[in-house]
């Protein structure tokens, strides 16, 4: 089946992200001098301006800390599945993303809830890293 909503576009600072989705694993930029985990990605730290960055896998779970529900169609794409949501989630580790609640209803969406992260599969190049709720959460 064809996917029909909006793909990533990679750049040099984001394309590391997307190669550990793919492998299923979710990964954010760790300063090498003061341990600082930041996202979005980018050249220097955003704590203490060092250049020295590497990427480091993350527990993949966090908290819900804001949503929408979109019921207004944007991109064809989502036809199928308006209304959904577009959330953020912090990390345990700090840096908060914007991704998708998945597994429940939206109505069922809470502040501050535990999420965990899942990968769906987009196309053969791009697994886009969703949330659902932790287990026993
Ligand atoms: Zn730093």
């Amino acid at each position: 089946m064809e996917y029909t909503k909006p793909l990533p576009k990679p750049d040099v600072w984001s394309r590391p992200f997307w190669e550990h989705a793919k492998n299923g694993v979710l990964a954010t930029q760790a300063c090498v001098k003061c341990g600082h985990r930041f996202f979005p990605p980018g050249p220097v730290c955003p704590s203490c301006y060092s250049f020295e960055l590497e990427w480091k896998p993350v527990s993949g779970k966090g908290k819900v800390v804001s949503w929408v529900v979109f019921h207004q169609l944007y991109y064809k794409g989502f036809a199928d599945e308006i209304p959904y949501n577009v959330a953020l989630v912090q990390l345990d580790e700090g840096p908060m993303m914007y991704t998708n609640i998945v597994g429940i209803p939206n109505e069922q969406i809470s502040m501050n809830m535990p999420v965990e992260v899942v990968f769906e599969k987009a196309t053969d190049e791009f697994t886009i890293p969703k949330f659902k709720p932790q287990a026993g959460g």
